[in-house]
């Protein structure tokens, strides 16, 4: 006796599947593209043959995900493992750049691992699988450029401070002599100067940034007295805007002054240079319960949805009719991302086109005690 059973649907399903196994595993020949796997529970790392060569890790040698990790060089072991350990509390994903001194004793080289949790049928988290790519070329392209930027910046900043100086001479011997009009453009001159400087110094801080040479440097402060001498600052270079700040009781921080000026000095021109002259541009700084809330809000052309999640990206612009006359560089806000963030807060905006926006930095409250 014989029993029939149409499997056709079976068999279709998996020439597909091999059909589909053999594209993704030409691609990630074509791209170098290594992968690795960890079960949760378990410390066994199951790496793909590409990873391995990267790794230099010999064939048939039986690796732990604790022993992988000693070839994350010390200075990004902490923040790579990090990344991993929070993805699997929050069952997201990670993707860290970080550099490794592979095996076999060659090169260092820096790679960057893309990945995520696993999870079975009930959300339960499995493991974590991940990609690992060779992208040694182009972080050290990126890294030269950031020198290159870094030097000129630095030299650009010599001269300029000259200039300044003169400029600031000159203003004092016109307002003595009475000479209105050399007196109005060498204020003009000075304004300029204070631009330039104002870019060249948002240059050096991303290229120290990138390079891994900013550091912080805290200190008790009244974040109040902060806001009020940056508003001071704005209305000296733009004197356009109606600028409202109330400050409240003392908000004492500790952190790095400089570098919070930094942000509020970004939002506050940018809120200037976003929207029309004689509008208001309000700022308020709350605290609730654990953290310290800043909002800057104008009355500006406002951002669209999809420009918001980008914003704070690095060289991103907005680019519109509106925005095309406006000078800038797209590293305002990426700075003042990678300053807040370092700071462990948090920095977003919100905002209705055509009415203006709001840009928002919290600060946890512990960073401060
Ligand atoms: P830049 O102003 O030099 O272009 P930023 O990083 O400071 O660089 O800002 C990035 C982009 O975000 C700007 O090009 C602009 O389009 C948009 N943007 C920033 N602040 C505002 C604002 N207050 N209102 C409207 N658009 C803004």
């Amino acid at each position: 006796m014989a029993v029939a059973a149409d499997v056709t649907e079976q068999v279709d399903a998996r020439h597909e599947l091999e059909k589909v196994t053999d594209t993704l595993k030409l691609s990630m020949e074509a791209a170098n593209l290594g992968t690795w796997r960890m079960d949760k529970g378990s410390d066994n790392l199951i790496v793909s043959d590409i990873a391995r060569k990267i790794h230099g890790i010999p064939l048939g040698t039986e690796l732990s995900y604790k022993e992988t990790l000693s070839v994350v060089v010390p200075e990004h072991r902490q923040r790579f493992a990090q990344a991993v350990e929070t993805a699997l509390a929050n069952k997201g994903r990670f993707s860290e750049d970080y550099q490794v001194q592979p095996f076999d004793g060659s090169k260092r080289k820096w790679l960057n691992s893309t990945g995520k949790v696993e999870l079975d049928a009930n959300g339960e988290v499995t493991g974590v699988i991940g990609t690992i790519l060779d992208i040694t070329e182009s972080k050290e392209d990126d890294l030269r450029k950031n020198d290159f930027i870094g030097m000129v910046s630095h030299e650009l900043k010599t001269p300029l401070t000259s200039l300044s100086g003169y400029a600031q001479m000159l203003n004092l011997n016109a307002g003595r002599k009475s000479d209105d009009f050399v007196k109005d453009k060498s204020d003009r001159i000075r304004t300029q100067v204070r631009k330039m400087t104002t870019m060249i110094n948002g240059f050096l801080n991303v290229s120290r940034l990138e390079s891994g040479k900013i550091a912080l440097q805290k200190r008790d402060f009244d974040l109040n007295d902060l806001i009020k001498e940056i508003v001071e600052e704005t209305e000296m270079t733009s004197g356009s805007h109606d600028i409202i700040f109330e400050p409240t009781d003392t908000i004492s921080l500790n952190a790095d002054r400089d570098k919070i000026g930094t942000v509020l000095s970004n939002l506050f021109s940018n809120a200037v240079k976003y929207s029309p002259k004689g509008k208001r541009i309000s700022i308020r700084a709350i605290v609730d319960n654990d953290d310290v809330t800043v909002s800057v809000h104008d009355e500006g052309m406002g951002i669209k949805a999809h420009d918001l999640e980008k914003l704070f990206d690095r060289y991103y612009r907005v680019d519109n009719k509106d925005t095309q006359h406006i000078a800038g560089f797209g590293i305002g806000l990426y700075l003042c991302a990678e300053i807040i963030e370092r700071h462990e807060g948090k920095i977003w905006a919100d905002s209705v086109p055509g009415n203006g926006s709001t840009f928002y930095f919290s600060l946890p409250l512990s960073v401060f005690r």
